[in-house]
C-alpha cells in the first residue's frame, strides 16, 4: 500500500568557477529526494568566444572554446555513475537505463554530487548553470514474462533478440532464466523502455525454481545432493535479495518434488506456458493454500525456448502494478502480489480495489471494508467473469458482447477474494482461465 506519490523535483544550481580553479575537479552536492525514478541533468555555460571580424565578403565569427567544463555524476556511496567529458550537455539516469557512459543506477535518497571538471576557465571565470529534473515514481501496469530461455541453455535466441521479440509482443519486462547458469546475464543490453531482469532457473532432477533480480544467487555450482545443500541454495538466494519462484510445481515431466514447506520462496508459478492440466493442478494447490489462510503470491512464465504453436514470450503474461519500471520495484510488486496473470499480452486488463488504496495482494480489515471493486477491460463475447473466495465461485457476468465491466462484490465473511476470467478458446473445448488474479485479503478484525 502506497500511497503518497513522491513529488517531482526541479532544481537549478548556478555555479561560478574562478580562473584560478582551472585544472581542478570540483563537486556540487545536491539532494535526491525519496522515491525518484529518473534524473535528467543538463548544463550550460559560455563555451565559445563570440568575437566577430569584418572580412572582405562578410563577417567572420570566431568560435574558439574559452571554457571547457567536464561533467560526471557521483552516487551517495561514492560510486561514479558516469562521466562524459565536455561532450554531452545533458544526461539521463534511472535504474533501468542511462545515457551511454553512465551506468543505470537506482536513485537512492541522499546526497549526490555533480562532478565538475574545470578543464579550461577564462580569465573572468565562468558561470555554469545546472538544471536537474527528478521525476517521482508512479504506480503503473507493466506486462512481462518471468521465465524464458536463451541460447545459453536450450533456447534459440540471444538475450537481445528475445527482448526485441518480447517488446514487439507488447511486453515491458523479461526475466532471463537459463538453466543453472547466468553466463548471458553478466552484461544485459540496455534496451529503451524495456526492463531486463537477471535470473537463473535452478534446475535439479527433482524440481525447478527461478531466482531473479540478483547477479549471483549463490556461490559455487547449482549442484545439490542433500536436502541441506538444496536448502543452502534457496537460503543464499533469499539472503541476497533474489525473488524465488517455485517453477511449474506440477509439471508432467519435472514437477517440484522437494518439500515446499521447508524451503524459502516468494512466489508460485501456477501458470507455465499454455494452460493445461498441470497448471490447473497448480491453481488448485494454490487455492487450497489460500483456503488454509496462507498469503502466497502467484505469477506466470512462458518458459519460452522457441516459437511454436501456443508458445510465445508473454504466453502467459505476468502483469504487475509496480512503482517504476526498475527491477527492484517490479520484484517488490511480485512479492506484494500486486499481480495478475493473463494468457497473452493483449488479453483482458484487470483492476481490483478495496477501500481507498488497496489493490490485489493487499490486506484490508473486514468488516470495516467488505467491498471488492472490479474493473475489467477487453472482455470477449462469452467470457465468464467470476469472483472466487474460500466459500466458492460467484459468476458476476457472462459477456453478451465484447466490452468492459465495472462492478462490485461484497464479502460476507473474512478471507480472500480473487478474480478469474474464463474463456472458450476453441469452440467445443471446455472454458479455460484467460486471467487469474492474486487476491485481496479481507482479514478478520480482532476486537
Ligand atoms: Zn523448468
Ligand atoms: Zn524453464
Amino acid at each position: 500500500m502506497i500511497k503518497e506519490f513522491p513529488i517531482d523535483t526541479y532544481q537549478r544550481i548556478e555555479y561560478f568557477i574562478r580562473h584560478e580553479q582551472e585544472g581542478l575537479y570540483l563537486t556540487i552536492p545536491f539532494t535526491m529526494p525519496f522515491g525518484m525514478e529518473s534524473l535528467a541533468l543538463k548544463y550550460t555555460y559560455a563555451r565559445r568566444d563570440r568575437d566577430e571580424m569584418d572580412v572582405p565578403q562578410g563577417i567572420f565569427t570566431s568560435r574558439p572554446e574559452i571554457n571547457i567544463i567536464d561533467l560526471g555524476l557521483i552516487a551517495p556511496d561514492g560510486t561514479l555513475v558516469g562521466a562524459s567529458g565536455s561532450d554531452k550537455t545533458s544526461i539521463y539516469v534511472s535504474e533501468t537505463s542511462a545515457t551511454p557512459g553512465y551506468r543505470p543506477t537506482k536513485l537512492v535518497l541522499g546526497e549526490w554530487r555533480i562532478l565538475v571538471g574545470a578543464y579550461k576557465v577564462a580569465l573572468e571565470g565562468v558561470a555554469v548553470s545546472y538544471e536537474l529534473d527528478m521525476i517521482g515514481k508512479r504506480q503503473r501496469l507493466l506486462k512481462g514474462d518471468l521465465h524464458v530461455h536463451t541460447l545459453a541453455s536450450d533456447g534459440v535466441l540471444t538475450v537481445a533478440e528475445l527482448a526485441q521479440h518480447a517488446r514487439r509482443h507488447g511486453l515491458d519486462f523479461l526475466a532471463i532464466t537459463d538453466h543453472n547458469q547466468m553466463a548471458q546475464t553478466d552484461a544485459l543490453p540496455d534496451i529503451p523502455d524495456f526492463t531486463l531482469i537477471p535470473g537463473i532457473e535452478w534446475t535439479h532432477f527433482k524440481g525447478h525454481a527461478t531466482f531473479t533480480g540478483v547477479d549471483q544467487p549463490y556461490d559455487g555450482s547449482f549442484a545439490a545432493n542433500t536436502p541441506e545443500e538444496v536448502a543452502a541454495r534457496f537460503t543464499s538466494a533469499r539472503d541476497r535479495g533474489a525473488l524465488i519462484t517455485i517453477a511449474h510445481p506440477f509439471d508432467e515431466s519435472c514437477p517440484f518434488r522437494f518439500d515446499m514447506n521447508s524451503l524459502p520462496f516468494d512466489c508460485l508459478e501456477i501458470w507455465n506456458g499454455p494452460m493445461r492440466v498441470s497448471n490447473l493442478q497448480a491453481l488448485g494447490y494454490w487455492h487450497s493454500l489460500l483456503v488454509a489462510g496462507k498469503k502466497i503470491p502467484v505469477c506466470g512464465g512462458s518458459d519460452y525456448h522457441r516459437s511454436q504453436l501456443f508458445l510465445f514470450p508473454g504466453g502467459p503474461t505476468t502483469c504487475v502494478y509496480a512503482e517504476s519500471a526498475g527491477v527492484s520495484d517490479i520484484l517488490e510488486a511480485l512479492r506484494q502480489g500486486h499481480v495478475y496473470i493473463v494468457y497473452a499480452p493483449d488479453g483482458p486488463v484487470l483492476e481490483l480495489r478495496a477501500g481507498e488504496d488497496n489493490i490485489m495482494g493487499d490486506s484490508v480489515s473486514f468488516p470495516t471494508i467488505s467491498e471488492l471493486q472490479i474493473e475489467v477491460k477487453g472482455l470477449r463475447t462469452g467470457d465468464v467473469l467470476q469472483v472466487i473466495t474460500a466459500q466458492g465461485s460467484t459468476p458476476l457476468l457472462t459477456a453478451a458482447t465484447d466490452g468492459d465491466f465495472e462492478g462490485t462484490y461484497t464479502m460476507t465473511a473474512p478471507g480472500f477474494a480473487r478474480v478469474e476470467i474464463l474463456r472458450e478458446f476453441i469452440p467445443g473445448v471446455p472454458m479455460l482461465p484467460a486471467l487469474i488474479s492474486n487476491p485481496i485479503y479481507f482479514d478478520a478484525e480482532v476486537d
